[in-house]
């Protein structure tokens, strides 16, 4: 299984200022190898018998690509020395992002979606750098030891769990500080087995064989709350988003108001407009893992829309300011129950709010209406009848099928 761990470091003034450089000089290099790429592109977009009049003639040449820029990364190191005060690992680090840019740019991920044209960064926009690989040993009382940077102190919050390797490590640049994201990989044991067992296949989640299949919910997102369960339970959407936003705007008129860019004026009105920004993304992060926290220590399975439905969800996304944060939601809530040994089955959305939950008849309705009532008598909230028929459309799905299956051959 592997986790990820953030920590909140403490550098000195002098680690601050270098952690800083590397920063500037690994996004210079982005940008350098990202043009690098677009050039050869703009060069050699067709044979060069097919060539168009309009486009440039230039010599053949190699594609840029990722061993033969890491190889390139002497030239640099020659031409400019101060390459060579980062570690070497970082630096090849940052050729691996072009390459993993420039990939999604150009061929489709198994859903068919493409990224954008990638962008060259500000300085506002290169925030972190990752020690591909590092030490299982680095961190030792209050320090975590980065190589060429040196002991840096760092707030261990939380211990780091029995069993797990730090495999990286990612130094970021928040609003408020610098922090450590250490990627951890673990073996786990079953408490039941002697302690010299084998290790599991640890990349699948286990599911805990005393999953009670009639301990199930459905959810669905509604506009007016945040979730409503097919128990009939809303979680509301909660204050601060609405709070937040008038604050968000007075920061950015006071923002917008200091024009010359560049002036300690402007700086610490835009610092003050991302700390913000970093506040908000906390509280909504913590409120999602409250509700899933609730949802998955209530429940055995946990029923959902599925929003890998292309198309589907583009109109999901539309429809409130909040459904930006469902999809992280979701991934919390299929994770935390993973860990937990619980069930999460990801069903159509099609149709959840028009069908009735009873009878199975349609019952066409648009967005303003906000209940449902049904020829058969049955008349309750619209979320809430979607959220019975996302539990409905679980029951029988290949997921529980597999699992009741494997629950009979243990028991047998
Ligand atoms: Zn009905």
């Amino acid at each position: 299984m592997e986790i990820a761990y953030q920590y909140r470091l403490r550098p000195t003034k002098s680690q601050e200022t270098q952690m800083e450089t590397w920063l500037n000089l690994l996004r210079m290099q982005y940008n350098y190898r990202l043009a690098e790429r677009f050039k050869w592109w703009d060069e050699n977009r067709c044979p060069i018998n097919a060539c168009p009049l309009v486009c440039s003639i230039a010599p053949p040449t190699e594609q840029p690509e990722y061993y033969g820029q890491k190889r390139d990364l002497v030239q640099t190191k020659a031409k400019f020395p101060e390459y060579t005060d980062i570690y070497s690992g970082v630096l090849q680090d940052c050729i691996g992002r072009v390459e993993k840019t420039f990939d999604r740019f150009l061929k489709a991920d198994s859903s068919g979606r493409r990224s954008g044209r990638p962008r060259f960064k500000q300085r506002s926009r290169y925030r972190s750098f990752t020690y591909p690989q590092i030490k299982a040993s680095c961190v030792k009382g209050k320090h975590i030891t980065l190589p060429k940077i040196g002991d840096v102190k760092v707030i261990l919050h939380r211990p780091i769990p029995d069993g797990f390797v730090i495999k990286t490590c990612t130094v970021v640049h928040k609003a408020d500080g610098w922090y450590v994201t250490l990627s951890l990989h673990g073996t786990c044991f079953k408490s039941a087995e002697p302690p010299n067992a084998v290790p599991q296949d640890d990349t699948v989640p286990t599911v805990s064989p005393d999953v009670n299949q009639e301990n199930a919910v459905g959810i669905d997102v509604g506009l007016k709350d945040f979730l409503v369960t097919s128990d009939n339970e809303v979680v509301p959407i909660p204050q601060f988003a609405r709070s937040s936003e008038k604050r968000r705007k007075l920061l950015n008129k006071a923002l917008s108001r200091k024009p010359k860019k560049g002036t300690k004026r402007r700086q610490k009105a835009g610092k003050r407009l991302s700390k913000h920004y970093q506040k908000v993304a906390r509280q909504r992060k913590d409120f999602h893992y409250k509700v899933a926290n609730w949802l998955v220590r209530k429940y055995d399975i946990i029923a959902h829309e599925d929003l890998n439905i292309k198309g589907l969800a583009r109109t999901r996304l539309s429809k409130s300011i909040l459904d930006a944060g469902w999809g992280e939601f979701l991934t919390i809530v299929i994770r935390k129950a993973a860990s937990a040994g619980g069930i999460t089955v990801a069903v159509n959305p099609n149709g959840t709010t028009q069908q009735c939950s009873s009878c199975g008849h349609k019952v066409p309705k648009d967005l303003s209406v906000r209940w449902h009532s049904c020829l058969c008598g049955v008349s309750l909230s619209r979320d809430h009848n979607a959220a019975i028929n996302v539990l409905n459309s679980a029951e029988g799905h290949p997921v529980l099928k597999a699992h009741r299956l494997l629950r009979v051959s243990r028991n047998g």
